[in-house]
């Protein structure tokens, strides 16, 4: 592979140069060979003997430029200067086939200067659940940084427990997060603040810098792409966890999760992070917090935006949220996604949503059961003849109204969607995954592998990675969990 240094050169005192520590006994134990070949790289370079001696050798391409980046962060609230990348350094940036570049980076790499008393280190447990999830977002059509390798190891590391250290080379657009701005703002390095601004017009906001004011134009564009974001994790029942500034990508992208968690049963303000006491990052806080990180960010752009035009570009947010939402919404449901005329029908689509997630909420049905039931038989008159959704409630009477009420409209939506109903089944089985990653799943691939065994990884990562289709000899990953592996919620600590 033909690897590229813009960030280690061009921003040369924004970071550190760093080599990659070694971990006893280390083995190449997953490559994401789809990605790999999107980005150019073969095969044969992500093998053991070649990737660990690139990584880890004198002459080894992969470490020759290494550096770990300076950021800051705002976490739970607070002003943190002290934080940068204390087990990860970014190895350079490959060009892929469609000719964009993409980082490199290695998580668990070894101490760095900004790794303050702590090893360095990632454990197998955390990186194996950082490389399902990105490759299950990135299935559901949501924007995730991916896991290009995953590398296991010998070496003991203490957490709350002993456990496994793993390396894990990760990719994205770049590894710039809120907290890099704002850091070089709030320390007064006006400088390297302009710096870092110029690098990211250059090499990943190429259209702000043709705009009248580039400073705005990419203010605009992160916080569309995160509005957007934030709505899919909304409607896809995603709780990132840790929506700490130094964790926010200015790419809309998912990144640094952590204690993450897929819904199972359907509890708006569910907390998945057992560190978040507060509940600041519960499910339904998600898309406040995600404003709130945006206006943390917008500081930075003071030097060079008018409070107006901040203001402004902020004021986007919502509402390019909640469009998003209801057309994720209204498609999962196999609705009519666009405008419509009828306002009296507007109205009664809008009800029969809410009324769905009032169902869900009351119920607290499982989320994505209840979406994929719905998708197998709403449309069949047969199917509700039999009560074949309804008898999955409690409140059976109540769904199977809904279901009667779904019909009807349908009925009078068809003429604008110009959908038969076979056609309507099609769009929404391929939007209603059958496949989702719950944390009993990942933590029943952690627990064989923390064995060696990694075949319940790899059968995931399969269902995963095609979560709408049928998956027969994976099928025992589509049941809803037994009532004690549901709402598994996980610490910080990785
Ligand atoms: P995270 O919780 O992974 O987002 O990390 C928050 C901050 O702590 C970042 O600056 C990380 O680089 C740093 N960090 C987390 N875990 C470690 C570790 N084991 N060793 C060194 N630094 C770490
Ligand atoms: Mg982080």
């Amino acid at each position: 592979m033909q690897l590229f240094h813009h960030y280690a050169t061009e921003l040369a005192d924004l970071c550190s140069k760093v080599s990659p520590f070694p971990v006893s006994q280390a083995k190449v134990i997953m490559v994401n060979k789809q990605l790999a070949a999107e980005l150019g790289i073969e095969a044969e370079e992500l093998q053991s003997d070649a990737l660990l001696s690139s990584l880890f050798g004198n002459e080894g391409a992969l470490q020759a430029n290494s550096v770990a980046q300076k950021y800051g962060g705002h976490q739970f609230g607070q002003w943190n200067p002290h934080l940068g990348d204390g087990r990860g350094l970014l190895l350079g940036e490959v060009k892929s086939t469609q000719g964009q570049f993409w980082d490199l980076h290695l998580k668990g790499a070894g101490p760095t200067p900004y790794s303050r008393h702590a090893d360095g280190r990632a454990v197998l447990r955390s990186t194996i659940r950082e490389y399902l999830a990105g490759e299950a977002l990135h299935a559901l059509n949501i924007p995730s940084s991916r896991s290009l390798c995953l590398l296991s190891s010998k070496e003991p590391i203490q957490r709350e427990q002993r456990e496994q250290a793993a390396m894990m080379v990760r990719t994205c657009q770049s590894h710039l997060r809120f907290g890099h701005f704002e850091y070089y703002h709030h320390s007064n390095q006006a400088q390297h603040l302009d710096t870092l601004f110029n690098f990211a017009f250059k090499h990943h906001f190429p259209a702000s810098l043709g705009a009248e004011s580039p400073h705005k134009a990419m203010l605009y564009e992160i916080v569309t792409t995160t509005a957007l974001m934030i709505a899919k994790w909304q409607a896809y029942g995603f709780n990132h966890g840790v929506m700490n500034t130094d964790n926010m990508s200015i790419h809309g992208i998912t990144f640094d999760f952590g204690p993450y968690a897929f819904l199972d049963d359907f509890i708006p303000d569910y907390i998945c992070n057992r560190s978040d006491h507060s509940g600041r990052y519960a499910f339904d806080q998600q898309p406040s917090i995600g404003l709130w990180n945006l206006n943390a960010l917008a500081h930075a752009f003071t030097p060079y935006l008018h409070i107006d035009e901040i203001k402004s570009a902020l004021g986007t947010y919502e509402d390019t949220l909640v469009s998003e939402y209801q057309t994720l919404m209204k498609t999962r449901l196999g609705l009519y996604e666009h405008d419509i005329a009828d306002l009296e029908l507007a109205k009664e689509v809008d009800t029969l949503i809410a009324e769905w997630m009032n169902i869900l909420k009351d119920e607290k049905a499982d989320y994505h059961f209840s979406f994929r039931i719905i998708s197998e038989h709403l449309l069949s008159i047969e199917d509700l003849k039999l009560n074949n959704i309804a008898d999955n409630f409690v409140q059976a009477e109540r769904v199977r109204q809904w279901c009667v009420n779904y019909h009807e409209i349908q009925q009078s939506l068809m003429p604008l969607s110009k959908q038969s109903w076979s056609g309507i089944q099609e769009l929404m089985l391929s939007v209603n995954p059958k496949y989702v990653l719950r944390n009993h799943l990942a933590q029943e691939a952690i627990e064989a592998a923390e064995n060696g065994d990694f075949s319940v990884f790899e059968a995931l990562l399969k269902a995963l990675s095609s979560p709408f289709s049928e998956h027969p000899d994976c099928s025992s990953f589509a049941k809803p969990p037994a009532d004690n592996d549901k709402g598994i919620s996980l610490s910080c600590s990785s």
